[in-house]
């Protein structure tokens, strides 16, 4: 057999991610390769940190992109700030919290687990009970955007809370960063991590990450060394911190930067309250296409995320030949559920550029057709008009 150039096919990507990549992005990428130490890459590499500044809303001297994905910034903002022995409280509410847990043991911590329900947002009073009853805690983490459920928690409450029993805070915005609210400074996160190819619409790989000076410092004070080389900000920091020299640590990934700098100016262009306001409409249209059809949401409607769309599987269907002909016949791709909700939940993603009304229409079409001709318990036919009439609203 020969092997030939693939050519992926033309989907649509309604799932947890990666979401549809804007063209522009693709087209940046696909410019020359230039040196990581050429002068007019640095530069570059400068504009992507004041771009990120704004994307994150903070004016934190430490912002910049990993090089690896966004469970590579969840890694480097554990093993930057756990040292062995370390005690760190971990609001979990789904997939993304049991990793954090993972991550803190692996560093020789101790991680306080505070469970709440799959699909509800954290509760910040439980979060405060475990700071109180642990005095001895250095840090609070926990997810922004649970993609696994989509709930959203009250990282502005978490982290005054953090504050209040003087904790770092250590927050996962990987699915948060560019599609809902987040507000670094305002909100007083210490350790932020976030990943390209959610709400940015950009390739997966990368993940932005920013420190506040109190992270940094106590980074800069370990007793021990980071245990990961690759990951240790004192090392990566040589090449990345703007001003002096910068020295080789690792080769950027030079092309993906090209493509995460082209994001940030879409960003920009389109202005980040603009691009959480269009998250959130796309989401009132979908919901409305979705309970038109008789389908029901996992989140109470005030912690849902507009940008991951977490549905109950209606009683009979097979989800999973449900997903397969979306595919098959519609090249749209949404997501199955993850963890504790395998099996019981769709999660349908409207992130990015794939947050928009062609697609919200398109993906409430397909659902019908196939849930209709799979004679599923659904109302057919009225969930295209239903979000239809919400966008005129
Ligand atoms: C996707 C995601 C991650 C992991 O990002 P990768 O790029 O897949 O490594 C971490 N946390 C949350 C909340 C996510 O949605």
């Amino acid at each position: 057999m020969t092997i030939r150039s693939f050519h992926p096919p033309q989907r649509t990507l309604m799932g947890p991610g990666p979401s549809d990549v804007y063209p522009r992005i693709l087209e940046a990428m696909s410019r020359q390769t230039i040196g990581h130490l050429d002068p007019m890459f640095v530069a570059m590499m400068d504009e992507i940190k004041v771009m990120l500044r704004y994307a994150f809303q903070t004016q934190n001297a430490l912002t910049m992109p990993v090089s690896a994905p966004g469970s590579a910034g969840m890694e480097t903002a554990f093993v930057n700030l756990v040292e062995p022995g370390d005690k760190v409280v971990i609001c979990q509410n789904g997939v993304f919290g049991g990793r954090m847990k993972e991550n803190v043991e692996r560093c020789g911590g101790v991680a306080v687990m505070v469970e709440d329900a799959w699909g509800a947002a954290v509760d910040p009073n439980k979060a405060e009970d475990a700071l109180k009853a642990n005095p001895d805690a250095k840090i609070l983490a926990f997810v922004h955007a649970e993609t696994s459920t989509g709930a959203q928690s009250d990282a502005k409450t978490l982290a005054e809370i953090a504050r209040k029993y003087d904790c770092l805070t250590i927050a996962d915005t990987v699915t948060s960063l560019g599609g809902t609210p987040l507000m670094v400074d305002d909100w007083g996160l210490d350790a932020v991590y976030s990943g390209t190819q959610k709400c940015l619409s950009c390739v997966p790989g990368l993940s932005p990450v920013t420190f506040s000076e109190r992270a940094l410092d106590t980074v800069k004070a370990r007793k021990t060394k980071v245990q990961s080389w690759f990951m240790d900000l004192n090392l990566v920091l040589g090449y990345w911190a703007g001003g002096g020299k910068r020295a080789y640590h690792h080769t950027a990934p030079i092309n993906a930067l090209y493509g995460l700098h082209e994001a940030l100016v879409i960003l920009q262009e389109e202005g980040i309250e603009n691009a959480w306001t269009r998250h959130r409409r796309n989401h009132e249209a979908l919901r409305a296409g979705i309970e038109a059809m008789g389908l029901s949401f996992v989140v109470k409607a005030e912690d849902r995320l507009p940008q991951l769309n977490a549905i109950s599987i209606p009683g009979g269907v097979d989800e999973a030949a449900v997903r397969t002909r979306l595919l098959n016949e519609y090249n749209l791709e949404i997501g199955a559920g993850l963890g504790a909700m395998a099996g019981k939940i769709w999660r349908i993603g409207l992130m990015g550029c794939a947050s928009n009304q062609r697609n919200v229409l398109f993906c409430l079409g397909a659902l019908d057709a196939v849930l209709s001709d799979m004679r599923a318990p659904i109302t057919s036919g009225v969930a295209v008009g239903a979000a239809m009439a919400a966008y005129k609203s």
